[in-house]
C-alpha cells in the first residue's frame, strides 16, 4: 500500500528525501537490520504535517505503517527490514537554541551532545548526564534516557508533539508520565517535534569537568569499540542486569557475530559480522539462561522493529 504513495510523497518531499529500500544497517547503531521499504527525511514542521496528513487520510498506522526514527542507538531492526516508511527528522528538527537564560528549546533530532554542548556554553548545569547518550532528543524523551543519577525527567518542561489525529499538543508534568526507561510516548502514537529543557545556572569549567568525567567512566567500563545498543536489558528491580548475566556465566558468549561483552555483560555487542537474527537470538538465550540460574526474568530495553523468530 505504501508503495502507492510514492506519487503523493513526491509532491511533499524532495524526490532525493525519499529513499526506497534503504539498507537499516546504515541507521542503527547496531549496524545490523535489512531494508525499510521507504526511508523518509523530513526536514520541516510543514512536510511532516503534510506527510502524517497524507498518511492518515491513507488510512495508514503508526508502528503498523511508519515508525519514527531518532537516532537508533536503541533499536534493532529485522534482518527482513520493516514493510512500511520509516520517518527520520532532520533540518529545523536538528537546531537548539536558548529560549531564554536557562531554557533550551531542542528539536526532536537534536543529538543529546549538541545541546549538552549548548547548555555547557551558557554555563548551565542539569544535562551533563545526557552528553554521552549517542541518541537524539526525541529518542531520549521518549526512553526518558538517564546515566550517572540524571536523567530527562528532571529537566524537561514540556514537550511539544504531533498527535495520531494531526493535532499539535504540549505536555508537561505528569502527562508525560516518564518512569525508568519508559514515559507515555511509549502507548501514546504521536510524533515528538520539540522540547523545553529547564536547566540551572553553574560554572562552565564545572560542567566541563563532570562531562569528561562521566566521558572518561564511559569509555573505560562500556565497550564502545563495537557496534551496539548501549545496556540491552532494563535494570530488573534489586539487581543490575550485566552482573546476573556475569553470574549465569555468559560473559562472552556468543551467537554469530553478537556476543555478550567481556568488558561489560550489561551490552551484547556486534563483533563485526552479526545479524539481527544472531542479536535477537542471543538475548533470547540470555533471558533463558538468566532465569535458569536467578529466576529474573530480564526485559529488553532495546526496541525491536520487524519480524523475528528466535
Ligand atoms: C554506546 C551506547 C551507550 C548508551 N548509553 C545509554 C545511557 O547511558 N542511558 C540511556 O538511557 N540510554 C543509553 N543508550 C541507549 C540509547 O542511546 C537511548 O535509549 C537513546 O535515548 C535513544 O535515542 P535515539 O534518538 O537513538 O532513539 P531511537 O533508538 O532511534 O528510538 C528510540 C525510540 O524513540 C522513538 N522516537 C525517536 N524519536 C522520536 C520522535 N521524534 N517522536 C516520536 N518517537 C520518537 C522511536 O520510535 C523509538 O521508539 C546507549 C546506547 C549506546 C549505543
Amino acid at each position: 500500500m505504501i508503495i502507492d504513495l510514492y506519487d503523493k510523497l513526491s509532491g511533499i518531499l524532495p524526490e532525493e528525501n525519499i529513499i526506497k529500500d534503504e539498507d537499516m544497517s546504515r541507521h542503527t547503531t547496531f549496524r545490523v537490520g535489512g531494508p525499510a521499504d521507504y526511508f523518509l527525511k523530513i526536514d520541516t514542521y510543514k512536510a511532516l504535517k503534510e506527510v502524517l496528513d497524507l498518511f492518515r487520510t491513507e488510512g495508514l498506522l503508526m508502528q503498523e505503517d511508519y515508525y519514527i526514527l531518532g537516532n537508533g542507538s536503541n533499536l534493532l531492526v529485522s534482518d527482513g527490514g520493516y514493510r512500511g516508511a520509516v520517518m527520520s527528522l532532520g533540518g529545523e528538527f536538528a537546531e537548539c537554541s536558548m529560549e531564554s537564560s536557562n531554557v533550551i528549546k531542542a528539536g526532536a533530532a537534536a543529538l543529546n551532545v549538541v545541546v549538552a554542548n549548548l547548555a555547557r556554553d551558557n554555563s548551565l548545569t542539569g544535562f551533563e548526564f545526557a552528553h554521552g547518550i549517542p541518541g537524539s532528543i526525541g529518542g531520549a524523551l521518549v526512553m526518558n534516557a538517564g546515566a550517572y543519577g540524571g536523567e530527562m525527567k528532571q529537566v524537561v518542561r514540556s514537550v511539544a508533539a504531533i498527535d495520531e489525529n494531526g493535532n499539535e499538543i504540549i505536555l508537561k508534568g505528569d502527562e508525560l508520565e516518564f518512569g525508568y526507561r519508559t514515559s507515555v510516548f511509549k502507548k501514546k502514537k504521536c510524533v515528538i517535534t520539540s522540547c523545553l529543557i529547564e536547566l540551572t545556572p553553574g560554572d562552565r569549567k564545572e560542567i566541563e569537568n563532570t562531562m569528561n568525567e562521566l566521558k572518561e567512566k564511559r569509555v573505560s567500563k562500556q565497550p564502545l569499540e563495537y557496534p551496539s545498543a548501549g545496556s540491552t536489558f532494563k535494570r530488573p528491580e534489586g539487581y543490575f542486569a550485566g552482573k546476573l548475566i556475569e553470574d549465569a556465566g555468559l560473559r562472552g558468549y556468543s551467537v554469530g557475530g553478537a556476543q555478550v561483552s567481556e568488558k561489560h555483560c550489561g551490552f551484547v555487542v556486534n563483533k563485526g559480522t552479526a545479524t539481527a537474527t544472531d542479536v535477537y537470538k542471543l538475548i533470547v538465550d540470555v533471558q533463558n539462561r538468566v532465569f535458569e540460574v536467578s529466576g529474573v526474568k530480564l526485559t529488553p530495553e532495546v526496541i525491536l522493529l520487524g519480524d523475528f523468530k528466535a
